[in-house]
């Protein structure tokens, strides 16, 4: 089943008197099953965080519609309350972990959504704990946000957003600012999240991190340019290409070899696997060339 659908949006930022409008999406179509874990690649400016915005309900489309678990968000019969449900089952990670830190004690950042939800103080206490087991900040619960690292503030914000009980949760380049450490440890975190069941979109520009994904979109210049699985994706390096995009390192290597005619697949991701694919079709073609 489909937790979100997004059909044909539109969307064009007004001007103004020094600014013309900007058309930050045009037609775009898209489903994400609940669950499943979608990824959003796209360079700057093509248009990914307007789209989150609008998978939020932050922002409306100007045209087209967004349906969440069945429900067309733009339909005319919509009520506030249908409104306030829907943004309910959806939560964002931003950028910059800074910015989403509210409170001077890691447990009551943490806690801070729920209680502007309305959430009774000893259910909260219990979903605070869990949160920050589930993201691995268990022992910092006491500590001051403003003294972590890079990665451990991402997860404090991405706790908070646990606690409120988000179906989906959308991850803006959440680790676009992280060192590789940082970066690591929050990925492994949204894995899990979604081990747990929760649905992921994860937007980036590390097409790495891509490969983890069951289907993905690429934007650019506010239309979907292509999507599928990470194979389907990478298997047309050109495709990205054209649209300055990188592929991942795997694919671009053995993209390279395969031109040159060895006989190897394009979409190997892990690089011990891909060393072994290469190794195997260097073999392959050593004997029949005659050894
Ligand atoms: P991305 O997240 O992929 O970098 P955005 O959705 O932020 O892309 O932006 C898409 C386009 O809309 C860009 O051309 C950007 O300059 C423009 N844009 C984004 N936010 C605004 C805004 N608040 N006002 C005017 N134009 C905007
Ligand atoms: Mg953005």
């Amino acid at each position: 089943m489909n937790e979100i659908e997004v059909k044909n949006v539109s969307f064009t930022y007004p001007g103004d008197e020094t600014n013309p409008p900007v058309r930050a999406l045009d037609g775009v179509t898209l489903e994400i099953e609940k669950g499943s874990f979608t990824v959003i690649l796209g360079h700057n400016g093509s248009g990914k965080s307007t789209l989150a915005r609008i998978i939020c309900m932050i922002d409306s489309p100007e045209y087209g519609s967004v349906v969440i678990d069945g429900r067309d968000m733009t339909a005319e019969d919509v009520t506030d309350k249908d409104v306030l449900d829907a943004r309910r089952k959806v939560g964002m990670v931003f950028q910059n972990p800074d910015n989403q830190i509210v409170a001077t004690i890691v447990e009551e950042d943490v806690a801070f959504g729920c209680e502007n939800l309305g959430v009774p103080s000893d259910e909260i206490r219990r979903r605070v704990d869990e949160a920050l087991e589930t993201v691995g900040m268990t022992k910092y619960a006491r500590h001051a946000p403003h003294k972590l690292s890079g990665g451990q503030k991402q997860r404090v914000a991405i706790a908070g957003v646990i606690a409120m009980r988000r179906e989906c949760i959308i991850f803006d380049e959440s680790t676009a600012m992280l060192d590789p450490m940082g970066r690591r440890e929050v990925l492994e975190t949204i894995d899990r999240l979604n081990e747990d069941g929760i649905t992921v979109v994860l937007i980036t520009h590390y097409m790495e991190e891509a490969t983890r994904a069951d289907k993905v979109y690429v934007l650019n210049e506010g239309r979907v340019l292509t999507s599928g699985t990470p194979s389907e994706v990478f298997s047309d390096p050109e495709t990205l290409w054209k649209a300055s995009l990188d592929v991942p390192q795997t694919t671009e290597l053995l993209y390279k070899l395969k031109q040159r005619g060895l006989d190897v697949p394009l979409d190997v991701f892990d690089p011990e696997k891909c060393a072994k694919v290469i190794r195997d079709a260097l073999k392959k073609k050593k004997a029949e060339n005659g050894g």
